[in-house]
């Protein structure tokens, strides 16, 4: 395995391999950067098909924390953690626990939180042991929320940037994932009278979304050829590449799912088919904001968050009108403010 010399190690400051015997703990701690303060990013539970796929897979997430985290004008560097296993036959207090004090080892170097098949009551058991946690119950808690609301103001913003219209009456959104954010997701949208195509592998979450929001349900190969108007990423990553692009028949590609683009090359292909991408670390920082309010010295406040998640729009407005007018894919605009912010140290 290729560790230093592989694209996505990007100089990341610290990598740890974590273990514990008697839990089955195996995980992969990724510090990117912390030019702009301490890393904090989430972990994920995912039955990794091998350790380089995990490898990749926490590599290329923590880079993204730093420059979501930057963009959003957070003072916070950018990392996150991989748990390697199945979640359903691994999950247990003990694990977490483990968890928690194989962070207290990076000293604050980084700080954990929720990702994918990870909930607030796993993190409560990691708080147990350290400090070195977020997004905690009775303080910021689930960050689905935020991060569907951003992710819906993102939408908006694209909406407008690119069909002109403030309104989603009567538009076409196809969801691939129906889990914490997705389904919040789904409820705002189907609020301001959308249409909903979804997919999901959870025969469950489909039920709920066909039942309560009168979505239509498709396989998971067909929600990339639907007709609809906005392609909407909240599974897992990479779901921007070869073999779906020329599927899409939309006009916006705009999700929370991290790492949309399988490479950045894909970036410019959307480019070049006239679809609208909205940068994925750009569009979900809204749980990230939210749980920097954690740390606020007047206590933790929801309103506050929220002021602060509103800013997606803005952001995401400015890098659509910045790409057009310098005839650049929406990532790289997107990548150029980040990068100056995280060279100036978060100023
Ligand atoms: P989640 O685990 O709650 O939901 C993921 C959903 O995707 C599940 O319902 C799962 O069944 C479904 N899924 C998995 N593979 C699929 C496939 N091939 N096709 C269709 N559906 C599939 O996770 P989440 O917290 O909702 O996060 C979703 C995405 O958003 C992830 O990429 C995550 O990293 C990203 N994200 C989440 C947050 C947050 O606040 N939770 C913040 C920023 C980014």
């Amino acid at each position: 395995m290729t560790v230093f010399s592989q694209a996505e190690f990007d100089n990341h400051e610290q990598v740890v391999f974590a273990h514990d015997e008697a839990t089955g703990l195996r995980a992969i701690i990724a510090v990117h950067n912390t030019n702009c303060g301490p890393a904090v990013g989430g972990c994920r539970f995912w039955n990794y098909a091998s350790d380089e796929e995990a490898l990749v897979d926490v590599l290329r997430l923590s880079k993204g924390m730093t420059y979501k985290n930057a963009l959003a004008g957070l003072n916070f560097g950018g990392g996150k953690a991989v748990i390697i296993g199945d979640p359903k036959k691994l999950k247990s207090e003990a694990l977490f626990r483990a968890f928690g004090k194989k962070l207290n080892n990076l000293n604050g170097t980084y700080y954990s939180a929720e990702d994918v098949n990870i909930t607030t009551a796993d993190i409560m058991h990691a708080y147990k042991e350290t400090d070195y946690v977020v997004g905690l119950e009775g303080k910021s808690g689930n960050p689905a929320p935020f991060t569907a609301y951003g992710t819906y103001l993102g939408i908006k913003a694209a909406v407008k940037h690119k069909l002109n219209t403030d309104s989603l009456d009567g538009l076409t959104f196809a969801i691939q994932g129906l889990g914490s954010v997705g389904m919040y997701l789904c409820e705002r949208l189907y609020n301001e009278n959308a249409k909903l195509i979804v997919s999901d592998i959870n025969q469950a979450s489909i039920d709920k979304a066909v039942s309560d929001f009168g979505a239509v349900a498709v396989g998971l190969n067909d929600i990339y050829s639907v007709d609809a108007d906005v392609y909407v990423p909240c599974a897992l990553g990479a779901t921007i590449n070869d073999q779906t692009i020329p599927q899409l028949k939309v006009k916006i590609v705009a999700g929370c799912a991290n790492n949309q683009l399988a490479e950045p090359r894909h970036g410019f292909d959307l480019k070049e088919r006239g679809i609208l991408y909205a940068p994925d670390y750009a569009i979900n920082a809204g749980g990230i904001i939210n749980i920097f309010f954690e740390q606020d010295p007047e206590g933790y406040s929801s309103d506050k968050a929220n002021k602060k998640v509103e800013e997606i729009y803005d952001t995401l407005l400015e890098i659509f009108t910045r790409a057009e007018k310098e005839d650049k894919p929406t990532h790289e605009i997107a990548d150029i403010l980040a990068q100056e912010i995280i060279k100036n140290g978060g100023k």
